[in-house]
């Protein structure tokens, strides 16, 4: 049968070799650096890390050479940043144990989780969803992903390294992935108890402190040791 339209393609993702990821879900964990959870007004002692979701469309390719620009999104006056360490997910997993996580990750990239802070503190504090603060077109900017081994060859651990933020060179966040709450095993198996993982899937492990607002015209630098660098500059509001 015919269809009525054109599908939408998933997004691709630029990796190190010659090979795109497709994307098909996006994750996030939230509050899963103490000092960020502290910074939001929460006590990471009382309140275990949790997770939401996103769209795929909302993850843009953000290699330095790409000049990626991410429009100041609408019905918003907080824009903020969030860097993070994103694990692309290469195999099935359904309610695995954390010892098994390594082997169904596919590798690792940087990313940015952009949010309408405003709107989200709102739909928290009303108790409503945080669609409208999280889900939001552009959102997910995303350094190249490297497979798993290449990230290790070139020095990248996921239990440990820098992960630092700028604003037109201007460090925001310097944190460490030695302070996550939830190791990156432990994030895919708990996932796995309600999902059943796929290729494709994305989780944004979570933001450490710093976060912060940003105008356009700023220009967005994030890097984690080991892997490439991502780089995006905010654009006025699309139509204006
Ligand atoms: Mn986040």
């Amino acid at each position: 049968m015919p269809v009525a339209f054109e599908p939408c393609r998933p997004t691709l993702l630029e990796t190190t070799t010659t090979v795109s990821y497709p994307v098909r879900r996006v994750f996030c964990v939230g509050r899963n650096y103490e000092a960020h959870a502290r910074e939001m007004g929460r006590d990471p002692d009382r309140e275990p890390p949790f997770f939401f979701t996103k769209w795929a469309e909302t993850v843009v390719n953000a290699d330095p050479q790409d000049a990626c620009h991410v429009a100041y999104p609408p019905e918003t006056h907080n824009f903020h940043f969030e860097i993070e360490l994103v694990v692309a997910m290469g195999g099935h997993a359904f309610r695995i144990d954390a010892a098994e996580a390594e082997q169904v990750i596919w590798g690792y990239a940087v990313g940015l989780d952009m949010t309408r802070r405003d709107l989200q503190l709102e739909a928290r504090d009303l108790g409503r969803p945080w669609d409208t603060g999280k889900n939001v077109e552009q959102s997910s900017p995303m350094g190249r992903l490297v497979a798993k081994d290449a990230a290790r060859v070139n020095g990248f651990n996921p239990g440990a390294g820098r992960i630092t933020l700028s604003v037109d060179g201007i460090a925001k966040q310097d944190a460490d992935l030695s302070e996550l709450i939830w190791p990156v095993e432990d994030i895919v198996a708990h996932i796995s108890l309600f999902y059943r993982l796929a290729p494709g899937d994305l989780i944004f492990t979570g933001t450490p402190a710093g976060v912060g607002a940003v105008v356009p015209g700023n220009r967005l630098a994030g890097e984690i040791a080991g892997l490439p660098p991502l780089e995006i500059t905010i654009a006025p509001p699309a139509g204006s």
